[in-house]
């Protein structure tokens, strides 16, 4: 199963220009499977995101991209009332949640503030970024192997063109936002870049 695991949407990122439905569209059509809704820092509200699954063409999921002092992270299983620019304020409320957290697009300017202790808050790396170049690409996908879990894959989707540019093939069907994070937490699929 292919799911883009980094989407943003417009208006609730407000860098986006993709309506959430076109989103959906567009990624069935370039023969994804599901998208995760990755807004930069903010949460999808239950009832808008219950609307938007019932209307959209495949499987919805839903995540997050936390703006920190380490560098954009996507958090998957975090509450929102755990989101918070302090990375380790961030993992913290992860253990506790049982939730995973993936530093985005690594080798575009993330990894640079990591240490030898904070690394340690991440269990793995976006080794392919639909919108990072392919130089940036290699050098994460690196960096994944670093780390005790696969590296994951998603396109930064914020126009239409970039939909479907990278996405993650999971070896399981997925259909929950639990299940996702078990799919991610049993290391069971692989980042790939697609064209
Ligand atoms: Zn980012
Ligand atoms: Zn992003």
């Amino acid at each position: 199963m292919l799911i883009d695991l980094h989407c943003h949407t417009w208006p609730r990122s407000a860098c986006s220009a993709l309506e959430p439905l076109e989103l959906a569209r567009l990624a069935a059509e370039r023969g994804l499977d599901g998208i995760c809704l990755t807004e930069h820092d903010r949460a999808w509200a239950p009832d808008e995101l219950e609307a938007l699954r019932a209307a959209a063409p495949i499987a919805i999921f839903h995540a997050v991209e936390l703006t920190t002092d380490l560098g954009h992270i996507l958090a998957f299983g975090l509450p929102a009332a755990a989101f918070s620019a302090s990375a380790r304020e961030v993992a913290a409320a992860a253990v506790e949640a049982g939730a995973l957290l993936f530093l985005a697009h690594p080798a575009r300017d993330g990894l640079l503030r990591v240490t030898r202790e904070t690394v340690e808050f991440f269990v793995s790396v976006e080794a392919a970024n639909g919108s990072d170049s392919r130089l940036q690409n290699i050098a994460a996908a690196g960096l994944a192997k670093g780390f005790r879990l696969p590296g994951i894959g998603g396109s930064d989707a914020h126009t239409a063109a970039e939909v479907g540019r990278a996405a993650t093939r999971f070896a399981g069907r997925p259909t929950s936002d639990a299940d996702l994070l078990e799919a991610l937490r049993s290391g069971a699929y692989e980042a790939l870049l697609l064209d």
